[in-house]
């Protein structure tokens, strides 16, 4: 899953009894699951709220007489074990008891649902604009068990037959093809799907509802693309450009794996309410705000060409081959996450994907190591209700870099041929973290035990400096620093401001200090090519040299090299906002990359909004603005995601006079410059009018309350405050994303520090109410402004017993960021 790379994940606990992994460990002794057939009803979903379903699992049993259970979270209404009736009424806490099994077995149980709102497993979501209605599924990780019963644990893989009964007017889809349509006697179509191959259950999924769908054929495969149908005229615009995408990942991964996709079908759905996408197996979801409103930014089509290439990673490993247990989740997120990055940059024409992920995830993961929530990337996890709990930039952007740094560390060619080993000899089956490791390692000719500890199980971020002739490697901890494989890259001035690349010299490190030998240059990079996940510190002279004239390093990656680290000194205090800002304003000045212009010129605007002093805000923000009006004089590409940065820094008349002259035809830009000037003091409520009449985007309504929120007054954020925490209406993914920024402004500091002790109110009434609530309402909406009062405050609920892992994390890592950005602004000591 994903979402900023999240898939989807529904929720955190929801009531009943999260099974554990001495369970899970037990019953996989006991039984093994041949095949589920289920029958779901979702008629009653077209104007209600209830979804039926019939399971009919058959499994065997290894200890005949013994006794187990089923989950099934929804209400049992009759349940069968073998032709002997069991009451319904003995189903308690998510758990049906399943007395004196026979050596075969099968097991029949009805049960209905009707707890479709919550985002739970199951959504049912009315479009606002034409009062259709949407149904679908996200199992991750235990609810499939909230739709049909089933022993919901990954290493009971098992074939699945879906039968689905919906409305006429429906389109359903599921893992597989379905091989008839039919009409019932009682009104509505009956949809027969092909059986599956073995799957864990919580890869697999119903959608429903009035889809709009196209279809290509691309190579071995049947591609579908569905939306709503208020959202058609965006699929249309970008179906090309997914269905080109989805013909790449299939052939690049297909080879490079050693095992093509094996089913012909490969379908993906957009669909609402969703925050992120989810791996299920032939039929990946993703939530619609991937269907950009308005003409999508290079950077926007980067990001969900990432999101799919992520989704469709895990149909090899996740959905092929699945973790034993959720303590190997992160490795499923951070394999998904370096295969899509490295298919982008193989495979498609986002060849810069490197240097994009540099610029900006991967900063997301170094900024959470070096506070209090980080933690190992392994971790134990004793019961399903913490498998999420450290689904963060650690798993999936600090666990691609670890899987980067094993690919150098290894040789790209020994972990590729491991990886071939890995697939054919563990398809359909399930896997622990030393199945990978063990086959990487025999493939390389190294023991790798000692680099798997020294990466997967300690926290925090090693530093390499460099001062002459030896390069010096600090753990985070006190403790020795983990093995490194790096490049120095070396440099020399060339006269006219440019910068010759001299040599790279490889280097493997072992313990503190490591003897190099560096030709003769001016400027030496330490981890040029970004192949370790360090803070890289250079010796001096090249420091000076690097945040002045990166703009001519020739390579991209080793620009992003140059710009992430002048953030990384920024944010741990060593350099000044003015500075680390020049840095990479500098670089946009010649920057002709497009992957990382945009990714750059959010961080311009990053420091100069959040690690700026108040009273330099303007002032740097104009610098920004500047910036991003001469790259969208420029016609291309780049040119929305420019604007979007002119509006969202714009300062002077000039500034608001270049917008207005493209805001017209433009209405994504049109929205955002209505915002900037609310903020200013400039609000319309005229232009909010004639702007929702403009815009066709079924969410509208979201971008008006967008603009108000921008204001500064206490009746503005008000009215915010309610759509997010009374109201709760506030779609996820960008539109959050947005509101949320137009919200926290430090300029606005006075109207908004009372909004910060409400926020710690809000947090228990939250707290185990879904990802949403936690990644968005609680993680995202962490306060940008603050004083000591609300950071004690905050840091004291966290530490609080029985507090939930998730928000725990949440809300160290937002009082970690708030305190590195209120020292910059000079606001704290
Ligand atoms: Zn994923």
């Amino acid at each position: 899953m994903v979402g900023r790379y999240r898939d989807h994940v529904t929720a955190i606990s929801d009531g009943p009894l999260s099974l554990t992994m001495t369970e899970a460990e037990e019953r996989f002794a006991l039984i093994d699951v041949e095949r589920y057939d289920v029958a779901v009803d979702l008629r009653g979903l077209f104007e209600g709220e209830v979804l039926e379903a019939t399971s009919t699992a058959t499994f065997r049993c290894h200890r005949p007489g013994a006794s187990t259970f089923v989950d099934c979270t929804g209400e049992v209404t009759h349940a069968t074990l073998n032709g002997v009736e069991l009451d319904p009424a003995t189903a308690s806490d998510g758990r049906l008891p399943l007395p004196d099994l026979r050596a075969d077995n099968v097991l029949v149980v009805s049960s209905r649902q009707t707890d479709t709102a919550s985002g739970h497993g199951i959504q049912r979501t009315v479009d606002a604009s034409d009062k259709l209605v949407y149904i679908w599924t996200s199992f991750e990780p235990d609810h499939a068990r909230r739709a049909f019963a089933n022993f919901d644990q990954p290493d009971l893989k098992a074939v699945h037959a879906f039968t689905v009964s919906a409305p006429d007017t429906w389109t359903v889809t599921s893992n597989s093809a379905h091989t008839a349509v039919d009409h019932l006697p009682d009104g509505g179509r009956v949809w027969r799907f092909a059986d599956t191959p073995r799957l864990s259950t919580y890869v697999t999924v119903f959608n429903a509802g009035p889809f709009y769908e196209i279809r290509e054929r691309r190579g071995d495969h049947d591609l579908g693309l569905y939306c709503r149908q208020s959202l058609k005229h965006l699929l249309d615009r970008d179906a090309a450009e997914l269905f080109e995408l989805t013909e790449q990942g299939l052939a690049w991964f297909g080879d490079k794996f050693g095992a093509p996709f094996p089913q012909e079908k490969y379908d993906q759905v957009f669909v609402p309410d969703m925050g992120g996408a989810m791996e299920n197996w032939g039929c990946v979801t993703y939530g619609d705000g991937l269907l950009y409103r308005s003409t999508p930014t290079h950077s926007q089509r980067l990001t969900l060409a990432s999101i799919l290439l992520h989704e469709m990673a895990h149909m090899w490993f996740g959905d092929l081959v699945t973790m034993k247990w959720w303590n190997d989740l992160w490795l499923n997120e951070a394999f998904a996450t370096w295969a899509s990055t490295w298919a982008a940059v193989g495979a498609t024409k986002y060849r810069d994907g490197w240097a994009t992920s540099l610029a900006g995830g991967k900063l997301e993961g170094y900024r959470v190591d070096m506070g209090p929530a980080s933690h190992p990337i392994r971790g134990e996890v004793p019961d399903v209700s913490q498998a999420m709990a450290n689904f963060d930039a650690i798993s999936y952007q600090k666990g691609q870099a670890v899987l980067k740094q094993l690919s150098a560390y290894v040789g790209e060619e020994a972990f590729l041929a491991g990886l071939q080993v890995y697939f054919r000899d563990h398809a359909w089956g399930n896997t622990r973290l030393e199945d990978l490791i063990g086959v990487v390692g025999a493939a390389a000719g190294e023991d790798l035990s000692s680099w798997e500890s020294a990466w997967l199980d300690r926290a925090g971020t090693d530093t390499l400096s460099l001062e002459g002739g030896t390069l010096t490697a600090t753990g985070p901890d006190g403790d020795p620093p983990r093995p490194h494989r790096l490049d120095i890259g070396c440099y020399a001035e060339d006269g006219d401001g440019g910068l010759r690349h001299v040599a790279d010299v490889a280097v493997r490190t072992d313990g503190a200090e490591t003897a190099v030998t560096l030709p003769d240059s001016d400027l030496r990079i330490v981890n040029d090519h970004d192949l370790t996940f360090a803070a890289a510190r250079t010796d001096r002279a090249s420091l000076d040299l690097m945040l002045r004239r990166a703009g001519a390093l020739p390579d991209a990656v080793s620009r992003a090299l140059t710009v992430a680290t002048a953030y990384d000194m920024l944010v741990k205090g060593e350099l000044s906002s003015d500075d680390a800002l020049t840095c990479v304003l500098g670089v946009l000045e010649t920057e002709k990359v497009t992957g990382v212009v945009e990714p750059f010129l959010r961080l311009a605007s990053l420091i100069a909004g959040y690690y700026t002093p108040v009273d330099r805000l303007a002032e740097q923000r104009s610098r920004v603005a500047d910036r991003a009006a001469a790259i969208a004089q420029a016609e291309g590409e780049l040119q929305q995601g420019a604007l979007y940065a002119l509006a969202s820094n714009a300062t002077t008349p000039e500034h608001f006079a270049q917008l207005d002259k493209v805001a017209a035809d433009n209405i994504g830009l049109a929205w955002r410059v209505a915002a900037s000037r609310a903020a200013r003091g400039e609000y319309d409520p005229e232009v909010v009018e004639q702007l929702l009449e403009r815009d066709p985007d079924p969410d509208a309504a979201m971008s008006g309350l967008i603009v108000r929120a921008s204001r500064n007054l206490p009746e503005a954020k008000e009215e915010a405050w309610h759509a997010l925490y009374v109201d709760q209406s506030v779609p996820a993914g960008l539109v959050l994303g947005t509101l949320i920024q137009a919200f926290w402004r430090p300029e606005q500091r006075e109207v908004l520090i009372p909004f910060t002790a409400r926020y710690l109110e809000e947090i228990p009434k939250l707290a185990g109410g879904g990802m949403l609530k936690v990644f968005g309402l609680i993680g995202g909406m962490f306060p940008g402004v603050g004083d000591q009062e609300f950071l004690d405050a905050a840091t004291a609920m966290a530490r609080s017993e029985g507090v939930d892992p998730t928000v725990r994390a949440a809300l160290l890592g937002g009082v970690n960021t708030l305190v590195r950005g209120l020292r910059a602004r000079g606001e704290l000591a």
